[in-house]
């Protein structure tokens, strides 16, 4: 199977904007057992990071941590708002299908405890990430695939629904001319949506929502709901999720990857970016052919955001500022 070089060439445009807050000192309460979340104070809390250009799905999400509430349920919201917006071609209803014509959905979700959820090929369910937090907060398991997930969704109350509309159906049509399998990820300002959170009481929690590759063969599952691989939280040190070829990001488990460099002191910034070295690395030349893109946060409220090709954007709401910002990126051939 050939993957062609999909990569828009273009002029250098600005670099995207590294947000950083640095911790600032100063005296906690003696009811504070939790430091790191005190100087988050000081920075930017609450704070909410997500993977392209979603200014409704992080409102949403800044929305639910300026009421109080965690940033689970922060992160739950947010990506529902792209699973039900039908113009988004790569999450929930709407997105593009398989190569036999069936919209199959994978999601994630962790929270601050290390608790992890994750549902996968997935069909007729629009909002897979509830699902995937029913599995993590209903179950004694942690990942539920296929009729059994779906089984299980409507146990719960979710509704079924034909997750193929008359644009997507359209799409597939046209692909069926040529049935080539020739992934276009990065394109286009929407795609699969992983957010990460800090909520008010500085806890991390992420998810991470997708129908995966268009034309996939069926039965695929790429990186999005694949614990340390699409996303990965740990609440003393951050958290980061992965955007692009799923199958790459495997090869690195590089949302774990990059908590585990924050940890020995890397910043987000600094850690994405080794994650994103890594991936092409492994590639040899490959890595011309296909982007991957990884957002990161850390305790203090500072993030961080790098790609293989330029394009990846991603949206922070902060400071009652909604923003999207263009990625740095490691090579543009
Ligand atoms: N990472 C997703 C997957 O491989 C695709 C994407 O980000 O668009 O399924």
């Amino acid at each position: 199977m050939k993957r062609r070089n999909f990569l828009q060439k273009a002029s250098l445009t600005s670099l995207g904007v590294m947000v950083s807050v640095s911790a600032t000192s100063c005296k906690t309460k003696k009811e504070d057992t939790k430091p790191l979340s005190y100087l988050n104070n000081k920075g930017i809390k609450p704070i909410v990071i997500a993977t392209w250009n979603v200014p409704n799905a992080t409102a949403k999400a800044w929305q639910v941590l300026q009421n109080g509430g965690s940033a689970l349920d922060a992160v739950e919201q947010g990506c529902r708002i792209e699973e039900e917006d039908t113009s988004n071609s790569s999450v929930g209803k709407g997105g593009l299908p398989d190569r036999d014509g069936n919209v199959t959905l994978d999601a994630c979700i962790m929270d601050k405890d290390g608790n992890y959820g994750a549902v996968m090929n997935v069909q007729n369910i629009t909002h897979v990430i509830s699902l995937a937090r029913r599995v993590m907060e209903e179950t004694p398991h942690v990942i539920l695939a296929g009729k059994g997930a779906e089984k299980f969704g409507y146990e719960q109350g979710f509704t079924k629904e034909n997750l193929l509309t008359e644009s997507s159906k359209k799409a597939w049509d046209k692909w069926k001319e040529t049935s080539q399998y020739n992934p276009i990820i990065n394109i286009e300002n929407h795609d699969t949506i992983g957010m990460l959170a800090i909520d008010s009481r500085g806890d991390i929690s992420g998810a991470c929502t997708t129908s995966g590759l268009a034309y996939k063969m069926a039965g695929r599952i790429g990186d999005s709901p694949i614990i340390g691989s699409g996303l990965f939280i740990d609440n003393e040190v951050g958290g980061a999720t992965a955007t692009g070829m799923g199958e790459e990001v495997l090869k690195t488990v590089g949302s774990f990857l990059i908590v585990e460099l924050m940890r020995q002191g890397k910043t987000p910034q600094e850690a994405c970016e080794e994650a994103v070295r890594r991936v092409v690395k492994k590639s040899g030349d490959r890595f011309k052919d296909f982007q991957v893109g990884f957002i990161a946060i850390n305790k203090e409220g500072e993030t961080g955001a790098f790609c293989i090709h330029e394009w990846f954007t991603y949206t922070v709401y902060k400071q009652g500022e909604n923003k999207n910002y263009k990625s740095s990126y490691y090579n543009k051939a």
